[in-house]
């Protein structure tokens, strides 16, 4: 929770004048503390992570969602020498989509870096349709399954060599929490800060914000002044995954460090001994698409074939 408040003394500089509360640490901040404490902290995930190699071609993947928005923001700001592109994938979802669009637009343009924008419908659907079929009752995993493939796809068609994303520690560790509950061994190691890529059509991802709250973003993008969507997704209400941040919630409340002793032990206990024991897939290319795939359909054509056909079934 971000609580704004007008007392205490800022843990940075001593100011008296601080503008937030940030929970984990048990501190005030002020504004330009915040600022530069975040920045800093994803300049050196960056370097200890060893996620941008000198001249990488950095294609950024905005939503126009606090997080992205942030992202470019600070990437733009500490990596000025790194050339960027921004990349924005219209979903198609009715009054949200459209100014989700507006928004990144608006960020990229503010920030003078080159906009990329790839409208969903030339796929022949959008992410709406597949709440009218039975994939309603899991659609952010479907729509999850549907950007990653499109932004993977689209920053190789732009040529870059690394794709960064949004996600935060918050993210990361709703993600974990419910695949080491499962037992998902083969997607817990694809859970990590960099996932190098040796296909030349599989883009590099990175996550630069895998150790910044999302309390921590939230503060930056409204202490920056960045522009951001008022609304949220319609298709959000009742997912699993606001379910399973609001138990995350719970217990950092008890246990303010938690979700960093998660993360921590994730890359630093669980990465390497899991690593030895789960074989990387063999990659082919999707028959219907040639993008690799680990089945002779990778699961982003699979979706899109199901849908289709229970389009078919219902006219
Ligand atoms: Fe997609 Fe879920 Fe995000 Fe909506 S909330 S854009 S359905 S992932
Ligand atoms: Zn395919």
């Amino acid at each position: 929770m971000v609580k704004k408040v007008l007392e205490g003394t800022c843990f940075r500089c001593g100011r008296k004048d601080v503008g937030a509360y940030i929970s984990y640490l048990r501190h005030y901040i002020c504004k330009e503390c915040l600022l530069r404490f975040v920045e800093l902290k994803v300049k050196r995930t960056i370097e200890k992570y060893k996620m941008l190699p000198r001249g990488s071609r950095l294609c950024i993947a905005v939503s126009g969602g606090k997080d992205s928005v942030s992202l470019l923001n600070i990437l733009h700001k500490i990596m000025p020498n790194i050339e960027i592109i921004a990349l924005h994938i219209n979903l198609g979802i009715p009054s949200y989509s459209d100014e989700c669009e507006r928004v990144s637009r608006n960020i990229a343009s503010m920030l003078d870096i080159p906009f990329y924008v790839y409208d969903i419908k030339a796929e022949g659907f959008s992410i709406s349709d597949f709440y009218r079929t039975p994939f309603r009752k899991r659609m952010c995993a479907v729509c999850g399954t549907v950007k990653r493939y499109l932004l993977n796809k689209k920053a190789y068609e732009l040529g870059a060599d690394v794709l960064a994303t949004g996600h935060n520690l918050d993210d990361i560790v709703e993600i974990l929490f419910e695949l080491y509950m499962r037992g998902s061994v083969e997607e817990i190691v694809r859970i990590k800060p960099v996932i190098r890529s040796e296909n030349k059509k599989l883009v590099t991802k990175i996550k630069p914000l895998c150790e910044i709250t999302e309390e921590e973003t939230k503060l930056y993008a409204t202490f920056a002044g960045l522009p951001l969507q008022a609304s949220t997704c319609p298709l959000i209400y009742g997912s699993r995954m606001l379910r399973r941040k609001a138990i995350i919630e719970m217990i950092s409340k008890d246990i303010p460090a938690y979700k960093h002793t998660f993360f921590k032990s994730h890359v630093k206990r669980w990465l390497p001994l899991l690593e030895k024991h789960v074989v990387a897939p063999d990659l082919k290319e999707c028959s219907l698409c040639s993008m690799p795939s680990k089945s002779e359909v990778c699961s982003y054509c699979k979706i899109k074939n199901k849908l289709f056909g229970m389009v078919k079934e219902s006219v």
